[in-house]
């Protein structure tokens, strides 16, 4: 929702009779974003009419970070095609492997090409708070929007979602409302301004700001920016575990966050064998989840499945790795031994 409530305020600002005429008749809006970015992004713009294939996607550099150059390019390139370039989304935090776009560049190339910046920084956004990766969010302050969660890295329950406008007058052309029903009356104590559905989509709503108040008042920034940074430490704890078994753990780096991807290769199967080895780890994560030890999910990388560790607990500390690392090579060898005994 907070991705739609951008990028809608983001096409009122382009189109100023979208919300009368709609989207026919108007320009060919495109937005970029690199491959590695969420899916909201581009369910936002098949929800508001732009459809899926005004996204164009970016690829990216070796840390799954967007090719800036190949944005650049593309953004000429689409102009001289008679596309109208008009948002570029940077993305604080990968959901695969929590990897940050160079906010500062894409923010540049923004003002540069007249076109809105918004930024999915749904966990990433609040390394903020931690002083020793706050650098890894610079250029945030730039953004026209930005979308992030509070019931991520700010473990309040879910939903706590978030999005900030920089200019509210852009949230209020876009969503404001005149009804004879929700005139305040001057000096009554109900209907105070502002009315939420001048801000965004909805009218009756959750009191969700409530619990994240609650969180903020009772534990601080700084204690909550501890518990980021232990996170990504625990996260460079667990790729030194695993690096101990590199011989056939293949971890996918940099990890920069809170993310860690590693596929085992056992020596015993033929390793050339992707589709094998794809299915095998699938199948030790199903052990290890039904283990009861930890819930890690999948992901792919260059079409490969790999163990996707997210680490977002305020409870966990080093020794749960420990416990993660016996248990995942517990069940790697039972499996890969009835493997062989089915052989
Ligand atoms: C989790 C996530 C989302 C989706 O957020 P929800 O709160 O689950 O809707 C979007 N973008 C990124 C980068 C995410 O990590």
């Amino acid at each position: 929702m907070a991705s739609v409530i951008s990028l809608a305020t983001a096409r009122r600002q382009f189109l100023t009779n979208v919300r009368q005429d709609g989207m026919i008749n108007g320009p060919r809006l495109i937005v970029y974003a690199s491959t590695e970015i969420h899916v909201c992004i581009t369910k936002a713009l098949e929800l508001l009419g732009f459809g899926s294939k005004s996204m164009h996607f970016i690829s990216v550099d070796k840390n799954f970070c967007i090719n800036t150059d190949e944005l650049r390019q593309t953004i000429e390139d689409d102009r001289n095609n008679g596309l109208l370039p008009f948002c570029i989304v940077g993305c604080a935090g990968t959901v695969n492997s929590g990897a940050f776009d160079n906010l500062v560049e894409l923010a540049s190339i923004a003002h540069k090409e007249k076109m809105w910046f918004h930024i999915d920084g749904a966990f990433g956004a609040l390394v903020i708070l931690d002083p020793e990766r706050c650098h890894l969010v610079q250029g945030i302050e730039q953004a026209d929007s930005l979308a992030f969660d509070f019931h991520k890295w700010l473990h309040c329950p879910y939903d706590a979602g978030c999005v900030l406008i920089r200019d509210g007058a852009h949230l209020s052309s876009t969503f404001s409302v005149h009804q004879s029903y929700l005139a305040a009356t001057e000096h009554g104590c109900a209907g105070d301004k502002p009315w939420f559905c001048d801000l965004g989509t909805e009218l009756s709503r959750q009191f969700r700001a409530l619990k994240v108040w609650f969180t903020l008042k009772e534990h601080g920034i700084k204690k909550l920016g501890k518990k980021i940074a232990d996170n990504c430490q625990q996260a460079q704890y667990l790729v030194s575990l695993l690096s101990n078994y590199e011989d056939f753990i293949q971890i996918i780096r940099p990890v920069t966050l809170n993310v860690v991807n590693f596929r085992l290769e056992p020596n015993e199967l033929d390793r050339s064998n992707d589709k094998l080895i794809d299915e095998f780890n699938n199948e030790l994560l199903a052990d290890i989840q039904i283990s009861g030890i930890a819930i890690a999910s999948t992901t792919r990388f260059c079409n490969r499945l790999y163990i996707r560790v997210c680490i977002v607990s305020h409870r966990c500390t080093f020794e749960d790795f420990d416990i993660f690392v016996a248990g995942l090579l517990k069940c790697y060898r039972l499996r890969l031994r009835s493997l062989q005994q089915s052989e």
